[in-house]
């Protein structure tokens, strides 16, 4: 076989994707997959350390393949990053999470923020921001309550589209988010060039935490550098208990991770902000 498909659970299939074969198999699939709507969008949420309120939901893309069942993201957005296809599914990703946003709204929550992941392809775009502007009107959502997610790597290209981008998503009002911080690119400088509002601590290094020295350390050491850069920081993959006191002692502002809840469907995350909160 050109291929391996792999089980995983009960529903759930992947393929395993070290032979060519596999990736090409999928990618004749992937241009389909929008407009048979066989993507769709979970959310998984971020709380207040100190109060557990739900302060944001960030967007995490599935795709529901009629053969393989739930291909994620790490399988497919390189593909879709290769050919380009990121430029409509991204655009499609946050029309999503706005719309249900709005339907949030629409439902009497509280306004939170909603994250979205957006790729290096995206943003070289030059109509990206255009784009997300029009989405923003066209679903009365503030630009203040979208944070996009972007990671390090992003710095390394210095292409004027990229920053012209962003600079208007900040002109804007939009919130930029630093995702997978201090696994990538080593200089800081951009913190200030971009005017970042979030940095989200790795969860490699949340993991080592509390117990390993450098883990610990560096997950300090990134809480206080936030702190007096006035920016917010978020810890990622927490998934124990301990590493949330831990976070509360270090006075990280927010957390996300299994410990507080999964990715979780559209209906799933209405109802948890329904409650309000995660325990
Ligand atoms: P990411 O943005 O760093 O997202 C965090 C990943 O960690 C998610 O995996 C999430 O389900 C998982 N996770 C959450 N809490 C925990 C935890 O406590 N422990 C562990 N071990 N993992 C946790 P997922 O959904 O498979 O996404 C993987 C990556 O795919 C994302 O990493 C992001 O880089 C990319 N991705 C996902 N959705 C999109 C999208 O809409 N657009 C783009 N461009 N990339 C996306
Ligand atoms: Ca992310
Ligand atoms: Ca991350
Ligand atoms: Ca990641």
């Amino acid at each position: 076989a050109m291929y391996e498909v792999k089980r995983k659970g009960k529903n759930s299939y992947y393929i395993y994707d070290e032979e060519k074969g596999a990736n090409l198999f999928l990618l004749n699939d992937l241009h389909n997959a929008i407009k048979k709507e066989e993507l769709t969008v979970y959310y998984q949420p971020v709380i207040d350390v100190q109060t557990k309120d739900i302060v944001a939901m960030e967007t995490l893309i599935r795709w529901q393949h009629p053969i393989y069942g739930i291909v994620p993201p790490n399988q497919f957005i390189p593909l879709a990053e290769e050919t380009g296809l990121i430029v409509p599914i991204g655009e499609w990703i946050v029309k999503k999470a706005c719309r249900q946003h709005e339907q949030w709204r629409k439902n009497g929550l509280k306004p939170i923020r909603i994250a979205v992941n957006v790729s290096v392809k995206e943003l070289q775009d030059r109509h990206f921001a255009k784009r997300i502007e029009a989405i923003l009107t066209e679903t009365n959502t503030l630009p203040e309550w979208l944070e996009l997610e972007i990671t390090e790597s992003i710095m390394v290209y210095n292409e004027a589209t990229i920053s012209d981008n962003l600079r208007r998503m900040k002109e804007l009002g939009v919130r930029i988010s630093i995702d997978d911080f201090g696994t990538g690119y080593s200089s800081l400088a951009y913190l200030k060039r971009l005017d970042v509002d979030t940095v989200k601590i790795d969860q490699s290094f949340i993991s080592d935490c509390p117990h390993s020295y450098y883990g610990s350390v560096i997950t300090n050491t990134i809480i206080s550098l936030a702190h007096h850069l006035h920016m917010n920081v978020i810890a990622e993959g927490v998934e124990q208990f301990e590493q949330l006191l831990y976070l509360q002692e270090k006075g990280c502002q927010e957390a996300q991770g299994y410990f507080l809840s999964p990715p979780l469907s559209s209906d799933e995350a209405t109802r948890l902000l329904q409650k309000g909160m995660c325990h």
